[in-house]
């Protein structure tokens, strides 16, 4: 019904912005960008819009290299919005301040979704964003080509962790069969993610590990790089994505914990949980959000007092 609705806004629309949330991640950038690259060949004129830039590691997909920056929506007078793989409208930065009275609709996966779409397909169960494009991009009878499917792909496999967690079902599977069918390559996809960091993240990886810290009878991991460190080893921005998942790959650990410092007085809080901790609770509290294994928020204070404070309502859980 909700799918029927959408086909329904996008069949009377021209022109249409898809956007998505800051810090961009393979399940946001492939969801959106099977999308335009779908709406296309209907005939759209779709453009993917956002506030960052498109990290390196997800550039070889087709559209990856035409996302323009929010004030692009001073340029053309979209009839519609659609936000991908978005559970708030703040994580969509700057973009949210330009959506005024333009249809919204809102396609997302996180438990945590507040619903600011006019239509919202929020599907907490779906493995990725991308995995709820591919049935609506299916939905509307459009052919998914390599380079859709590719797209699709990357988001599947990035938020399943390589198809490790919970959410993996049969139907993503399935899904990701229909895939090879259309043309992806698994093993290409994942070299070109998995077997490609920059050796400066595994540099990052070493100088992180030495914060390395276990609480609770080591069911809980802390992992902390300060601003420093991370000058130290690159002036650039460094992906950390995954750091998180050296503390929680432990035999043991039931939570880990990851601590980035942004600003001085800035934190950046990742959450992963293995087996029964709720860690999208833990990061509502703090004005964050994401899923039950996987969340994230962001801290005013100190590395310590950040730690602190997500330790104590671990603590309350575990
Ligand atoms: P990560 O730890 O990889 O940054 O994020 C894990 C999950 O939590 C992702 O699904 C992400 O969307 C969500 N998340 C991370 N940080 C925030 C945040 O500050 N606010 C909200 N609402 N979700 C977040
Ligand atoms: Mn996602």
């Amino acid at each position: 019904m909700i799918y029927e609705q959408i086909i329904d806004v996008i069949n009377k629309s021209s022109k249409i912005a898809v956007t998505s949330h800051m810090q961009p991640d393979g399940d946001n950038v492939g969801s959106s960008l099977a999308l335009c690259l779908a709406l296309q060949k209907l005939g759209k004129k779709a453009v993917f819009i956002l506030d960052d830039s498109i990290p390196e590691l997800f550039r070889f997909l087709k559209g990856a290299r035409e996302v323009e920056k929010p004030s692009f929506f001073a340029e053309i007078d979209f009839d519609l919005v659609i936000a991908m793989d978005c559970g708030d409208l703040e994580r969509l930065g700057k973009v949210s301040q330009f959506i005024g009275n333009t249809k919204l609709v809102n396609i997302d996966h996180h438990i945590s979704n507040t619903k600011f779409g006019e239509i919202n397909l929020v599907e907490e169960n779906a493995s990725a964003t991308a995995e709820i494009a591919y049935k609506l991009i299916k939905s509307m009878g459009i052919f998914i080509d390599k380079d859709i499917a590719d797209c699709i792909y990357t988001g599947i496999v990035t938020d399943t962790g390589m198809f490790q967690y919970s959410n993996t079902s049969e139907e993503t599977h399935s899904i990701a069969g229909e895939l090879i069918i259309a043309g992806v390559s698994p093993s290409d996809i994942f070299a070109r993610i998995y077997q490609n960091s920059p050796k400066e993240k595994i540099m990052l990886m070493g100088e992180a590990l030495k914060s390395l810290e276990f609480f609770n009878h080591d069911m809980v991991s802390c992992i902390s790089i300060s601003k420093a460190q991370l000058e130290s080893i690159a002036e650039e921005d460094i992906d950390t994505e995954g750091i998180v998942n050296l503390g929680r790959d432990i035999a043991g650990v039931e939570v880990a914990i990851f601590l980035k410092q942004k600003e001085p007085n800035v934190v950046k809080v990742s959450l992963r949980s293995k087996c029964y901790v709720n860690v999208a609770i833990i990061a509502k509290d703090f004005g964050g959000g994401g899923h039950v294994r996987a969340a994230g928020c962001a801290i005013t204070g100190s590395i310590e007092s950040a730690k602190q404070q997500i330790l104590l309502a671990i603590q309350k859980q575990i």
